[in-house]
């Protein structure tokens, strides 16, 4: 793995004597969370879980959960998983040695997770023991035209709590394992995605406050951690008063809210910005660097009224435009805590960070 050297490195120290800017790292393997260390990132903003999701054996357990009709199938689905995920964090905790590490429960699109081809629902058919016409119809019902505005995040919590419960518990129980082995206290950050009310966080905190009790009382350690929202969606950035009665933390997922703010589908759009931009209605890519009016009014106001409930409360990005050294300006004028940005992104936001503390205008060349 590289590791930044000579006057590059040097140049990094002077960067992180005048940035106010934490810069964290979007991460869900141990080999880019070590990376993104080698890098200067303190901490992980971001750990997408679904990706954990979908190695090897895990996307069979992963469809029967879904496709299961009742609890205790897809309860004995997620139970395959559990100690696999749970392995997956306490190596991450171990690579992180104590920075903060937000993980993120589950927010798949869930077509990515029906079965695709007819081996696939035979073999989901057998495991689950019904017809394979019946899994076909199962499929079909959960069949979204609009996946990204649909069934996924805190819905998917919501229609199926017994998912985050199993990664809250994989979540503790690493945790627990962890501080026993070094006897080093890990407080993990629980970020619940894709929320657009008050309501839905209470109901997914609620789960998380339970299972970290049981797994506190289970191993006798005690259990740190905050539990807080992305805000992806309008709705939430203006409602960002409320949510944070129970959120003690924010991180803006930029590439959602791009998409909902403009309704601009994130997945689809390039030619369609090709002609905007020739004709000078955008002037960038929003998905590529923030577009610091709409966009950026909604972090504006969330940070503002999320703040004015609750002093003090944290603040991130971890959308595309956390390494995106234009955005990065924006979020140190915006009060943010932190960014962050895929590995390899780290060293140019530390440096972005350093020039907007400095007040200079962006020089990007
Ligand atoms: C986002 O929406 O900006 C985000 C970080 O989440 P994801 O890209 O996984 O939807
Ligand atoms: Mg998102």
């Amino acid at each position: 793995q590289p590791e930044l050297s000579g006057d590059f490195a040097e140049l990094m120290v002077w960067a992180d004597e005048v940035r106010k800017l934490g810069i964290r790292t979007n991460a869900e393997t141990p080999a880019d969370a070590a990376q993104a260390r080698k890098f200067g990132a303190e901490g992980i903003g971001l750990c997408r879980t679904e990706h954990m999701f979908f190695e090897g054996d895990r996307i069979v357990a992963v469809r029967q959960m879904i496709l299961a009709d009742d609890e205790k199938s897809r309860r004995a689905a997620l139970a395959k998983i559990q100690p696999m995920q749970r392995q997956d964090f306490v190596e991450l905790f171990e690579i992180m040695a104590g920075l903060p590490v937000t993980i993120r429960l589950l927010d798949p699109p869930l077509h990515e997770f029906l079965p695709k081809t007819a081996e696939d629902m035979e073999e989901v058919a057998k495991d689950l023991g019904v017809e394979v016409k019946e899994i076909e119809a199962r499929a079909h019902k959960l069949h979204e035209f609009n996946p990204m505005l649909g069934h996924r995040g805190v819905r998917l919590g919501i229609s199926f709590p017994e998912i985050y419960e199993m990664q809250a518990r994989a979540i503790f129980e690493a945790v627990a394992e962890v501080q026993k082995k070094h006897g080093k206290t890990v407080i993990p950050e629980i970020m619940i995605p894709l929320v657009a009310t008050k309501k839905e966080l209470d109901l997914m905190k609620a789960v998380v406050d339970q299972v970290a009790a049981e797994v506190s009382h289970a191993s006798g350690e005690k259990l740190e951690y905050m539990v807080g929202t992305m805000i992806e969606l309008p709705r939430a950035a203006l409602r960002a008063g409320e949510i944070a009665e129970t959120a003690e933390f924010f991180s803006f997922g930029t590439n959602d809210l791009t998409q909902t703010t403009f309704g601009l589908s994130r997945d689809d759009s390039a030619s369609f910005l090709e002609k905007y931009q020739q004709r000078g209605i955008f002037d960038h890519d929003p998905f590529a660097s923030l577009d610091t009016e709409g966009v950026g009014e909604l972090i504006e106001i969330a940070a503002e009224r999320g703040r004015k409930t609750r002093t003090g409360l944290k603040l991130g990005i971890c959308g595309e435009h956390g390494g995106d050294p234009a955005s990065v300006f924006f979020c140190h004028k915006a009060g943010l805590d932190y960014v962050s940005c895929s590995p390899y992104r780290v060293p140019i936001a530390r440096l972005a960070a350093a020039q907007a503390a400095l007040g200079g205008a962006l020089k990007t060349e």
